[in-house]
């Protein structure tokens, strides 16, 4: 399959190209020339199947035969290695605990599949490829994890300095090997802007092999599209048609992956976009313009965008039209105190804590559904990647997995530098 740039149609690239890019030369976003819809017997077979079973069957689509079928098979079978659970909260809502992979948020399902894409065309020798990683907290650690001791891939994360908790920090500066981690003065959006501008220096663009492992890289994006089947795969056949899912939203890869589920032909009702302070996108469904802002610094940091990037993607899938996209998708935005309030609520009266960025998802879950309809929120990190600000609601202890332990008694490391790209120390 060919991949065309959202900025314009005709310019396209094979899947090799649009991985190792990242972003189109045209500064677009690349998206898959035609998105199939899947036909009735996928969906008579996907009940009680595997991530691995289901990844193979979905994305085959789009990466197979640039990788052969046998070799993507079992690349597909080692990235979705972790378990992806469907938990019922209450009598409405469910939780779909995406944070029981390697650093524990649902980051490491993208990452740990572009990793083995990117090996797989990083094989054919030459250049070392530069991955660079622009993250709020979560993208780092699961980018450097998915990576970490991949031969000829350098990665450099850059995230803001004081801004991320010192468990994600952890995650991602204690590693050492092929990983340089950046300390930057500066917030989230300094480091996605320093990650842009060495993109588009023409100097070093043509000198070095630079990638991106954010969610612009369409490797990273249509992966997560698995776990939205694989939510279906869990729940009776009957309830599909009723099914709210609400994505806790950021940078918008996540229900990107959702529509494109959706797009090929996923039978769920309706989206709901949940976010935080950052409300970008709410009000862009309300007034039809798009009006980018400064981020703004919440609870649940990892949602911190003022200018999403893959917002060109969703667009895209609705012709730019905010009327088209308000008959799918509705979005609601939540201050820190409702986060912590719903932290607080669910857990004493159902027993299930929610990290904020899930709590994001289930408020406006209780919010926004109707009679008869049933939803799932998207539980994208584990309560005890942000033990502290939990534990405050909740009044009780968080129990750190002996995964995450690992990172926390490791030592940090880091190169402090200003929002630019020349500080980078590429290969
Ligand atoms: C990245 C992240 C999000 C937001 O996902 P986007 O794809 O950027 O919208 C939500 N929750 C957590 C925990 C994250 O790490």
């Amino acid at each position: 399959m060919r991949f065309y740039s959202t900025n314009n149609r005709q310019h396209t690239a094979d899947l090799k190209t649009a991985v190792l890019k990242g972003l189109a030369p045209d500064k677009g976003l690349y998206m898959p020339e035609s998105i199939p819809v899947l036909d009735q017997k996928f969906w008579d077979w996907l009940p009680g199947r595997s991530m691995g079973e289901i990844g193979f069957e979905v994305l085959k689509h789009y990466f197979c035969p640039d990788i052969p079928e046998d070799k993507f098979k079992a690349m597909v079978e080692d990235a979705f290695n972790f378990p992806i659970p469907v938990v019922k909260v209450d009598d409405r809502i469910s939780s779909l605990e995406l944070f029981h992979g390697p650093t524990l948020a649902f980051k490491d399902v993208g990452a740990r599949f572009l990793a083995r894409v990117m090996a797989y065309f990083a094989d054919f020798g030459g250049r070392p490829i530069n991955v660079l990683a622009a993250t709020s907290g979560d993208t780092g650690s699961a980018v450097a994890n998915g990576f970490l001791g991949v031969k000829n891939v350098y990665v450099h994360v850059l995230y803001p300095s004081g801004l991320v908790s010192e468990i994600q920090e952890k995650q991602f500066t204690t590693l050492g090997q092929n990983v340089t981690a950046y300390e930057v003065d500066g917030v989230f959006d300094d480091c996605q802007r320093t990650v842009k501008e060495a993109f588009m220096d023409p100097k070093l663009s043509t000198e070095k092999v630079l990638t991106s492992a954010n969610s612009i890289n369409l490797a990273r994006f249509l992966p997560q599209s698995i776990y939205y089947f694989h939510a279906l795969a869990q729940i009776p056949r009957s309830e599909w048609e009723n099914q709210v899912i609400c994505v806790p939203s950021g940078n918008f890869g996540d229900i990107t992956a959702g529509l494109i589920a959706w797009k090929m032909g996923m039978p769920v009702k309706r989206f709901v976009a949940a976010v935080n302070a950052n409300k970008v996108f709410p009000e862009f469904l309300k007034s039809g313009i798009y009006k980018p802002a400064p981020s703004i610094a919440t609870i649940a940091n990892a949602m911190d965008v003022g200018d999403p990037s893959n917002f060109a993607r969703v667009s895209e899938l609705f012709g730019g039209s905010a009327e088209e996209m308000k008959k799918l998708i509705s979005s609601f935005s939540y201050s820190d105190k409702q986060i912590g309030d719903t932290i607080t609520e669910v857990k004493k009266r159902t027993g299930y804590i929610c990290d904020p960025h899930g709590a994001v998802g289930y408020a406006a879950l209780r919010d926004d559904l109707k009679e008869g309809e049933h939803g799932i929120f998207l539980e994208t990190a584990h309560p005890a990647k942000f033990k502290a600000t939990v534990e405050k609601f909740i009044g009780d202890t968080v129990e750190i997995p002996a995964r995450l332990q690992k990172f926390m008694d490791g030592t940090k490391q880091s190169i402090r530098i200003k929002a630019d790209f020349n500080a980078l120390q590429i290969k």
